[in-house]
């Protein structure tokens, strides 16, 4: 029989590598939380850590990885109110120092000292997460409401940080929205532009599968960039005038570069995908911005009350964020689902508790 202090994790290294391993369930101070995991999803950026480690972990720090997971609550804290053991909650993965002119602005997320499940905190690709209490007190640990499933709510987070950059994109009613990257975060994307009014909108991305996810889920065109000249094309399709907004959901430095020149004037440009620091600085044509009045902005994470619009949006059935799911693993199986997510499987991998 398993020990019952041990619970299964997928962990991280520095320096190391991934782990499927057994290790001990983690104990709770008087004012935290201990959290059962229903679901999670894995991100880019778990894949990103095992590849490449992260900047704030030690040599030889071992974490356990995952920032998008949802649960139940399983023991609370003396000290803890308000929050009663059952209660199924969703939990947004940054909390900051408190203090700082970001956290004053309630965007923990650009915090310096800024601390993340899965990233210097353990996280929810395991069993029993224990919720330290900053996260608590900053408002991050949130009530789901039962419309919302627990394969929806694992999908939660990755949104609110869509969210994060739709919101500072700031599309507007009958807009041209070009979405770079067809992978799950550009497709929510494509699900939350058309939410925002967009009356156009353009996928572009190198894979076929990927575009004709794009088109399922209500892109009026998904072009090809390896057969064709995205600049020449969306300017074919607006009539000469370029789009209005557009979103780069991919890591190449090259579609940054382009993407400037796919913008009418007044244009907004999102870089919401960040690049490897291995990829240098990137020219950017800032003449068509001059000329244009162009609007550039890039966003990264989300911040709590993002994640809590992502929550109403689920819950008032304004988005389908399943659609982007392409396996769903049982919580127990977190070698499978980490074997699928490295070898680089098309949608969002999506691990669900027993009895789901
Ligand atoms: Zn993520
Ligand atoms: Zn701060």
């Amino acid at each position: 029989m398993a020990d019952a202090q041990m619970m299964l994790a997928a962990t991280y290294t520095q320096g190391g590598t991934l782990e499927i391993e057994e290790i001990a369930r983690p104990v709770i101070e008087r004012d935290e939380i201990l959290l059962r995991v229903r679901a999670a999803s894995i991100c880019g950026t778990d894949v990103k850590i095992i590849r490449n480690g992260h900047r704030k972990l030690r040599d030889g720090q071992r974490i356990v990885l995952g920032h998008e997971f949802v649960g139940v609550i399983e023991q609370v804290g003396e000290s803890v109110a308000g929050y009663p053991v059952g209660q199924r909650v969703g939990v947004a993965p940054n909390a900051g120092c408190g203090r700082c002119p970001a956290c004053v602005r309630g965007k923990t997320n650009y915090c310096p000292a800024y601390t993340a499940f899965g990233i210097d905190q353990n996280g929810g690709h395991t069993v029993l997460v224990r919720i330290a209490s900053q996260f608590v007190t900053q408002g991050n640990v949130i009530p789901l409401p039962p419309e919302v499933s627990d394969a929806e709510a694992a999908l939660l987070e990755p949104f609110s940080c869509v969210i994060n950059g739709v919101r500072s994109s700031n599309i507007e009613l009958g807009d041209t929205v070009v979405i770079y990257g067809a992978g799950p975060i550009g497709l929510m994307h494509v699900l939350l532009c058309r939410l925002s009014g967009a009356a156009k909108l353009i996928a572009v991305d190198v894979r076929t599968d990927r575009l004709e996810q794009a088109r399922n889920l209500g892109c009026d065109l998904a072009v090809d960039a390896r057969q064709e000249d995205v600049v020449e094309r969306v300017r074919y399709e607006t009539g000469g005038q370029g789009a209005d907004v557009v979103i780069t959901a991919c890591p190449a430095a090259e579609v940054q570069a382009e993407a400037v020149r796919l913008l009418a004037p007044f244009g907004r440009l999102c870089l919401f995908g960040g690049l490897p620091r291995t990829a240098g600085p990137v020219p950017l044509d800032t003449n068509a911005i001059h000329y244009g009045n162009l609007l550039v902005t890039g966003t990264t994470g989300g911040a709590v009350e993002d994640y809590r619009i992502a929550i109403r949006l689920v819950a008032g059935k304004r988005v389908e964020l399943t659609r982007v799911v392409s396996h769903v693993f049982p919580l127990a199986d977190l070698r499978g689902a980490y074997d699928a997510a490295l070898a680089g499987t098309d949608g969002k991998i999506v691990l669900v508790a027993d009895g789901t």
